[in-house]
């Protein structure tokens, strides 16, 4: 679902993401560590052409589309849809005046999905992610940090998204709820194959959800390997 070889990033004369080789197939969790700056946001972002400003060099296929060769087209067919990017505060990027259903009914007529087949896939992306069906009536504001990372996360199965980028989902949340996401995520790579794509520096959070693990540092892969090898090392 994902394949990276060589990949650069350059802001200027920087380089500030080298990343030699990563992949993540179906109902696979690989997970990017490491501390804040060494680039694991950048290399995240650069999966779906979204670096701006940056040079980005090297191999990238995410979902059989080459990232860096194609089409402005191509690439809007599998942002949002096919690939879906989970963010630390997905709060921020919904709009505050749109009640949540109207939202989910919106994206989905936009990408394609007819009327009739709507509520159906609305009700099922809800279950997947354990929020009641009633929270569709609610404003953004309305809903708990939980509860919104939970229903971005449902507005991307809506939408049939094969993979998930997540940059650090659940920094902004309290343990306990930090612990539902980890949950709803772990059961979307078994139950539905998902290929998950986990940017974090909370090792504990890794440990208990990543299949492989790549470490960062300054831009730079210093390791990558088994998660269960790479953690455990002191
Ligand atoms: P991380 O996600 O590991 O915290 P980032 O990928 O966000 O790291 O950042 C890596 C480096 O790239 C940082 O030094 C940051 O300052 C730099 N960087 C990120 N975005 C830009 C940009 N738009 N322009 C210039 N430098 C940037
Ligand atoms: P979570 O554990 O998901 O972060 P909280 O502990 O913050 O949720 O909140 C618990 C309950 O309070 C949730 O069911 C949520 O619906 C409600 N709630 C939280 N924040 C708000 C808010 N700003 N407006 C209305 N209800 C809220």
């Amino acid at each position: 679902m994902i394949e990276v070889r060589d990949l650069q990033v350059r802001y200027g004369e920087r380089t500030v993401a080298r990343v030699p080789e990563l992949d993540v197939r179906e109902g696979e969790c690989v997970a990017i560590v490491g501390e804040s700056g060494s680039g694991k946001s950048t290399t995240l972002l650069s999966l779906l052409g979204l670096t701006e400003g940056a040079h980005v060099s090297g191999h990238v296929r995410v979902c059989g589309v080459d990232v860096l060769q194609a089409a402005p087209r191509r690439l809007r067919e599998i942002r949002g849809a096919r690939v879906a990017l989970v963010m630390q505060s997905p709060q921020a990027a919904l709009s505050p005046a749109t009640r949540l259903g109207t939202l989910m009914r919106r994206a989905l007529k936009l990408h394609g999905v007819g009327g009739g087949r709507i509520e159906q896939v609305m009700r099922d992306a809800m279950e997947t992610v354990m929020l009641e069906h009633r929270i569709l009536r609610r404003y953004p504001h309305e809903i708990s940090g939980g509860q919104a990372q939970r229903f971005a996360i449902a507005l991307a199965i809506a939408l049939g998204a094969e993979v998930i980028l997540a940059d650090e989902p659940t920094s902004a949340l309290d343990v306990t709820v930090q612990a539902e996401v980890v949950g709803v995520l772990r059961r979307l790579r078994e139950e539905r194959g998902l290929a998950l794509l986990l940017v974090s520096h909370d090792l504990a959070l890794v440990s208990t959800i990543a299949d492989r693990v790549l470490v960062m540092k300054d831009g730079e892969v210093v390791e990558a390997g088994e998660a269960a090898v790479v953690l455990a090392e002191p």
